[in-house]
């Protein structure tokens, strides 16, 4: 077995060309003073080329981005490749392991970063991650699902204003293709900031892994690759799927303002249309207590599938058809 090399840095140009290299990356250390090692896999074709960065589970409960790494790095040669992937299939290392969205200290990592050296535990684990892992990457793809509690349709956020971001976007050929420009202290946000262009894709369903939708997920990545100029294009499969993305200006949660036995009604990535009914509350005896209306015409994008509410809860992510729009702006999933 390939024992991983260990680094503080990820540097494509030190590792062989036209191979795969398994590293563990130094990041922080635990409280019996052990590193926490970030494990990374990077294929370094036989030409130079564009790096691509893909990562996966910053939160720790979100899987369907690990074996969408596993699978598309199978399908890589690296004697044909061009350029490199630098692929993190597990982020966030200590959530994974108690499968949970946060980091060890708690903080959920995708608000705090680029995070900060003398900070807390988790800063300053996004601090390294972001300086010697995202730095030397030109484009970046950050793989998420939804959280714990909720599910999600496959689909994209991107700033649809950068070009770059936009068209790695459409590529992946989302059900739901959703223009958001990046909330502070997100991944994504940093990584932009540093001239890297990224987007994020959101494959469905927390701690599980949902083969249909990891694979059009891969599909896409190799796409992707393809416009990147990594791979060839009669590397591609000529599968189309079995949607049209829908393309979303904004977006927003609709919230519970009574607390009860919550069920929501519509499947995700359909449309509803103003005035129809999403959802409802019952209270613990069975009396319903409040409906829900969709506000206004749009695409569920997620939803929540916990019927435990208390008053505030989420119902509805609500996608708005149309061209990028500024505001209102939803946090990252
Ligand atoms: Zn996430």
């Amino acid at each position: 077995m390939m024992q991983p090399l260990v680094v503080r840095r990820i540097d494509v140009a030190s590792l062989p060309e036209a191979a795969r290299s398994h590293l563990a990356l130094e990041t922080v250390g635990d409280g019996l003073g052990r590193d926490i090692f970030v494990p990374s896999i990077v294929v370094r074709g036989r030409h130079p080329g564009p790096i691509l960065g893909i990562t996966a589970v910053v939160h720790g409960n979100e899987l369907n981005g690990l074996p969408a790494i596993h699978r598309l790095l199978e399908r890589l040669d690296p004697e044909t490749l061009t350029g490199a992937v630098v692929a993190v299939p597990v982020v966030n290392v200590p959530g994974y392991h108690r499968n949970e969205r946060c980091f060890s200290d708690g903080s959920d990592l995708n608000r705090i970063f680029p995070g900060k050296e003398g900070g807390t535990n988790g800063e300053v684990f996004a601090s390294r991650f972001l300086d010697r892992a995202i730095r030397g990457l030109d484009v970046l793809i950050d793989l998420h699902t939804a959280s714990f509690g909720r599910v999600n349709s496959l689909y994209v956020r991107a700033d649809l204003r950068d070009e770059r971001a936009r068209e790695m976007a459409n590529r992946l050929y989302p059900q739901i293709l959703l223009h958001n420009r990046g909330v502070d202290g997100t991944l994504r946000d940093a990584a932009m900031d540093l001239g890297v262009a990224s987007i994020t894709v959101e494959i469905g369903n927390p701690q599980s892994i949902q083969d249909s939708l990891v694979w059009w997920t891969v599909q896409g990545l190799l796409r992707v690759m393809s416009f990147l100029g990594m791979i060839a294009e009669s590397d591609l499969t000529t599968h189309k799927p079995p949607w049209e993305t829908i393309q979303c200006g904004r977006s927003y949660w609709i919230y519970t303002d009574r607390g009860g036995v919550l069920e929501v009604f519509p499947e995700l990535a359909t449309r509803v249309h103003a005035g129809d009914r999403i959802a409802q509350v019952r209270d613990v005896y069975g009396r319903v207590i409040r409906d829900y209306f969709a506000p206004e015409d749009g695409v569920v994008i997620g939803k929540s599938t916990n019927p435990v509410n208390q008053t505030g809860s989420r119902i509805l992510h609500l996608g708005i058809e149309g061209a990028p729009q500024s505001a209102p702006v939803a946090p990252d999933a």
